[in-house]
């Protein structure tokens, strides 16, 4: 029997790996996609929120501000691109202006450093493509901004070198108690556990209730995005949120760690939480809500849009509890998820203990990891790679500057990609101007002589994405 099972390898069940994998214990995770990474984790704002924004007293408030104070070292030790840039909260008129009030209070009551309120002359002088309408703003020095799926890989990968097991494509269909533990039933074979950890993102309410009385449910909730090309990344220094109202934290502005511009999201209840599409009715609110900012903003250098599902739930707070005997809900967790991460990985364990969990911690455990970014190189390094390793001297996507060595790498690394789309958030490639469209037949060459397949086996994404249908010019000359 495993120790401990965790369900889904969103951010929050890599971050219960990573923290697990440090105890000598067996770990399993069973995820139900080709990739990790690949639900709320990889579409949403990669903000690392400073923490005002949640009711003091709630799990979010606590777990942000100590997820957010985790999160610089963890990324040092973990080679993830973050940067403390922090926010702005705008408001536009008197009344907004005592929202931000009430959110400074909130913040210094959460524990939040270095709040300030500033004039809107302030705030343009620090950002100054902001609104002229900008009467006062929240400052907010902590809030950073991530690579939301590399974080998420990296706690992955570093909890698989640690002997933690991922077994992906594998979907949880069913949990019953067993003598000492549970048997968990997947479209694979079962799984029988001591311990199970339910991170499910939006269908953690479902696996709740496979053990436990029904408790929450979860209301997707649909956010939408523009992506701008590096060229437009100058019009925001600092993340620019719109003051909060019931559907969330509104339309914010912000620079990516990959130097692009990220403008949205909205946010739209939803049926169906299984692949977001954009819609011309969010997008277009997204536009009209991003003016009000930055009345200057343009979309012609637009790349990109993607959409995101949040876990939102009718509890308004994270999901986090012994939901039965030897059985943890990490569920619901919605915005500041991704900036709550490490803390929740700390209280997923400090459960487990309360449920009889106790081996010893290992005397070494993998805690850091280091990856070669060419285009981040200097010279003399990139000298050198290329000497140690040919493959750095061929540059496959020229949009970011990713070498045949570093998609070789990732697809080498301790969780191999197995598509085009998990070359791309491991190496970069495609993630430029062009968005592949250059690249994309390289990749699939590469992965198609790394791997051992046919290219016509090689995914775009997810199961069942197939690129290309028939080797065609065969076929003419037979
Ligand atoms: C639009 C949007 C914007 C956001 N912005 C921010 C932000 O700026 N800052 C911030 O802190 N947070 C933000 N969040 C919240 C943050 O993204 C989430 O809190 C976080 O990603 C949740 O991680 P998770 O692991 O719980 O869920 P997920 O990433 O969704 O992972 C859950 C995993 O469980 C798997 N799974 C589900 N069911 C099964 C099953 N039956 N069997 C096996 N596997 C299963 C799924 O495939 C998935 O991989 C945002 C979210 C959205 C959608």
């Amino acid at each position: 029997m495993i120790d401990v099972a965790i369900i889904g390898c969103g951010v929050i069940g890599a971050a219960a790996a990573f923290e697990l994998s440090k105890y000598q214990a067996s770990v399993v995770i069973l995820e139900k996609e080709n990739d990790i990474a690949m639900g709320a984790t990889r579409a949403n704002s990669a903000i690392i929120h400073a923490g005002y924004d949640p009711k003091p007293g709630t799990l979010m408030a606590r777990l942000n501000v100590q997820g957010n104070a985790m999160t610089e070292q963890l990324c040092r030790d973990l080679d993830v691109p973050f940067s403390r840039i922090g926010s702005f909260v705008l408001a536009f008129s008197a009344q907004e202006a005592k929202t931000v009030q009430t959110l400074y209070e909130r913040g210094v009551q959460n524990g939040v450093p270095g709040l300030q309120v500033l004039s809107g002359d302030e705030v343009r002088q620090m950002d100054p493509l902001v609104s002229p309408e900008v009467v006062c703003a929240l400052y907010a020095p902590s809030a950073g901004i991530i690579t939301p799926w590399e974080y998420a890989l990296a706690l992955a990968e570093t909890a698989v070198r640690n002997g933690a097991e991922l077994r992906r494509s594998t979907r949880v269909t069913g949990i019953s108690k067993i003598e000492g533990g549970y048997r968990i039933e997947t479209n694979r074979e079962p799984v029988e556990a001591r311990y199970v950890i339910n991170a499910a993102g939006v269908y953690s309410d479902q696996i709740h209730d496979m053990v436990a009385p029904h408790a929450f449910t979860v209301i997707p909730s649909k956010g939408e995005y523009y992506v701008m090309d590096k060229s437009e990344c100058y019009r925001a220094r600092h993340v620019l949120f719109q003051c909060p109202n019931e559907a969330g934290k509104g339309v914010l502005i912000t620079p990516t760690m990959d130097h692009n511009l990220l403008v949205g999201p909205n946010a739209e209840n939803v049926d169906e939480p299984q692949h977001p599409s954009n819609t011309a009715r969010g997008m277009a609110f997204v536009r009209e809500k991003a003016a009000r900012t930055m009345p200057s903003l343009t979309y012609r250098a637009a790349i990109r849009n993607f959409a995101g599902i949040r876990a939102n739930t009718d509890i308004g707070d994270f999901q986090i509890s012994i939901a039965a005997e030897h059985f943890i809900d990490l569920a619901g967790i919605k915005s500041p998820g991704l900036s709550s991460a490490p803390a929740i990985a700390l209280e997923a364990v400090k459960l487990l203990k309360e449920c009889g969990f106790a081996p010893e911690k290992k005397e070494h455990p993998v805690t850091t990891r280091r990856k070669k970014r060419f285009r981040f190189m200097s010279e003399e390094e990139r000298k050198a790679a290329v000497s140690e390793n040919p493959l750095y001297g061929r540059v496959i996507c020229r949009c970011e500057t990713v070498t045949e060595g570093e998609i070789v790498d990732a697809i080498h690394s301790p969780i191999p990609p197995c598509s085009v789309d998990g070359v791309k958030r491991r190496a970069g490639s495609g993630m430029g101007r062009c968005q592949g469209g250059f690249c994309g037949p390289r990749v699939v060459d590469i992965l198609s002589r790394e791997l051992g397949i046919s290219p016509l086996c090689v995914l775009q994404d997810g199961e069942g994405s197939f690129i290309l249908m028939e080797e065609t010019k065969k076929e003419a000359q037979a």
